[in-house]
This record gives structure tokens, sequence and C-alpha cells, in this order.
């Protein structure tokens, strides 16, 4: 199949092209296309069988629900079975934005979209392009991450097109995401509502709307937690991994950097590349310590600065793929608002390796 990219002007798209979208998308086709979270890939979420391509295009399994992308409040009454209270008031806080909400669903949201599940997960984008195309494309907007299966989420129209070129018809090019990791997923279907996976909209962001919030037990320190399933179901499944082992490095910040560069000399002895994801200003520390073994050294930004961290992370996996790196050892960043965000993708791209330093 061929593959049509479109340049789109993220603060101001081009209604045509957005309309040309649309129609893709009501004749039952797919198109990726950019949101502020990452990019998503978009079909018709009334339509079953829009769902079975976007599966298949990913070569996701069927069991992993899409979300629902809404453009107008008047669409999640008829998709949701439930509007609790609370949800009202996230929606006042967070919509349009980056967070999804899980509902009881109702019999417009065909099995294929949610899953399997009798719940749907409903989000309303920010991302002028991601509305309008909403708008042309009917109202509800099946996507999940413009991803392979397993790899990681889209942060760029460039990762679409490595993974998902030829299996298409159209990808929408907004540039770089803003935010670079995925949605908040919140539970409205229990009394108090649960976080299922972390995002933007973190902890303290939620309870302050909202009063009490929990987490997923799943989330809450996977080791101590193993067995326990996440109940987002996408949560369950091996994600972001980069080809090369991944090890994260906790502790504090100087026995961190320590560790790493005897990690790295350790491995770079018998002639191994060596990847280190560093912060800005340890990776000069790196570059300096480990000069003459060439070491793929990635600064996601600095520690003050997490947005930066964040919309980096998923470019930075994939880049070491490219540079087909032997070991990855990464730094943490259990920063204030993004930490846990950051942690949950980082330690999920990891497998849970970690190395306490
Ligand atoms: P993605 O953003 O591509 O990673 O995929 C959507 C995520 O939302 C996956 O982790 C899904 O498991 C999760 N999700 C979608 N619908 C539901 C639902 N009804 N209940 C719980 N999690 C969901
Ligand atoms: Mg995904």
């Amino acid at each position: 199949m061929r593959t049509e990219i479109i340049k789109l002007d993220a603060s101001d798209p081009d209604e045509e092209v957005l309309k040309r979208a649309g129609e893709l998308i009501r004749k039952g086709e797919l198109v990726a296309f950019p949101t502020e979270t990452v990019y998503g890939l978009g079909g018709d979420a009334l339509n079953p069988e829009a769902a079975k391509k976007i599966y298949s295009a990913k070569g996701r399994p069927s069991d992993n629900p899409l979300i629902v992308h809404i453009e107008e409040m008047e669409a999640l009454e008829s998709i949701a079975a439930e509007i609790p209270e609370a949800a009202v008031r996230a929606a006042g806080a967070f919509w349009p934005g980056p967070l999804t909400m899980i509902f009881k669903k109702t019999a417009k949201v065909p099995c294929e979209t949610s899953g399997g599940l009798d719940t749907v997960a409903v989000r309303m984008p920010l991302h002028k392009a991601a509305a309008g195309l909403i708008r042309f494309a009917g109202g509800y907007i099946a996507a999940p991450s413009a991803n392979a299966s397993g790899r990681p989420s889209p942060t760029s129209a460039a990762h679409v097109i490595e993974d998902l070129q030829g299996r298409i018809p159209m990808i929408l090019d907004g540039g770089d995401a803003d935010i670079g990791l995925e949605s908040t997923i919140v539970d409205f279907t229990e009394e108090i509502p649960v976080i299922l996976r972390p995002g933007f909209i973190n902890i303290e962001m939620l309870e302050e709307v909202l009063g009490e919030v929990r987490l997923d037990p799943g989330l809450i320190d996977a080791e101590a937690n193993r067995g326990v399933r996440p109940k987002a179901p996408g949560m369950r499944y091996r994600h972001y991994a980069p080809k090369a082992p991944l090890f994260v490095v906790e502790g504090e910040e100087a026995a961190v950097i320590s560790r790493i560069i005897s990690l790295a000399g350790e491995a770079a002895a018998p002639g191994k590349r060596v990847g280190i994801i560093a912060s800005e200003s340890s990776a000069v520390l790196y570059a300096e310590k480990l000069e003459g073994m060439r070491p793929v050294i990635t600064a996601l930004g600095s520690r003050n600065e997490d947005l930066t961290v964040a919309r980096k992370l998923f470019g930075a996996l994939r880049d070491f793929d490219r540079e087909e790196v032997d070991v990855i050892y990464s730094e943490s960043f259990d920063t204030p608002h993004l930490g846990m965000a950051i942690m949950n993708r980082l330690l999920k791209a990891a497998g849970h390796q970690v190395i306490t330093a």
C-alpha cells in the first residue's frame, strides 16, 4: 500500500487536508495523526472492521483495547453508560488534554474497539490537528499509539514512518509531540478513581480536583507486586523495549554516575558498544571518563525540566536500535512532576532490570 505523508502546521492545520483524512477514516481506512502526547493510529471507533485493521497494522493483540478520541462532550454521553460526577470534574479540569478516562460502555462501542471489555477508554485531545480530524471523521476515532506493537510510542512522524509505512494509507506529520509520553489513564468505574497508567496529568493534579485517588496495584513497585496484573491490558505487555538489554541504575546521583562509569568500562573492555541514558549535567562526565570507548551517550535533559526528558525518552530508545549498541545503562529520573510517568516507561523498557548503586 502506498502511504501518503502530509505535513501539517500544528498550530494552524490545513482544513482541506483534515477533511480528506477524515473521509478516509469514515470509509473505514486508517490515518496516523499527531496529538499532544504521542502519534495515534486512527480508525472509526464505531466500525469493528476499522478496529481490526488497527490491530493488524500494529501487530497488536486484539484483547488490548483502543482509546476512543472525541472532540466534544456530547460525544461522551453516547459511548459512556454512566458518567460519574468525579469524571465530569476531571473533564472540566483536564479536557481537552492528556487524560484518558475509563467508563462503562454503551452498545454503540463495538467489542472490537473495547478489546472485549464492557468498559471504554475515552480521551479528548488538545492538539488542533487531532481535534479537527476527529470532527471530520464523524466524532469518534479509536487510536492507540501509532507504533508497531512492542516498540516505543512514536513522538515524531519519522517514528511512525519507520514502523507503519506501506501498512496504512496516510500519515499526518505535525512535527514533534509536545509531551512525548502517552496519556494518564484513570478508571472511573470504581468508587474511588484509580490511575492505571501515569502520565503528564500526575497524581497531585488529580487529587487536587478529585480528592482521594488510588494507584493501580500493578503500578506500585513492580517487584513487590509481581503477579499482580495491571488493570490496563496494555500495561501487561512488554513494551518500549530497545533491542539491546537496558539496565536502570538507581541510587544517589554521584553513586549512580560512578557505577555507570564502571559498568560501561567493564562492558566495553571485551568490545561491546555501550549506550548511556543520562541527564544533561552528567552526560559530559561520561563523555570525559569514557573517552576512547566511544559510548553512545544520550542526554535527555535537565532533571529540573522533566518535560524535556519526557519528550526525548522514546526517541532516544529508538536511536539506540539504530546505533546498534550491545547494552544500555540508564540513570533514573525520579523528578517531581513527571518522574512517575518517566520511570514507568523506562522500567518497562528495561523489563525491570534495576541495579542499585
Ligand atoms: P496505547 O495508548 O496505544 O498504549 O493504548 C491504549 C492503552 O489504554 C492500553 O494500555 C490499553 O490497555 C488501555 N485501555 C484502553 N481501553 C481500556 C479499558 N477499557 N480499560 C482499561 N484500560 C484500557
Ligand atoms: Mg501503545
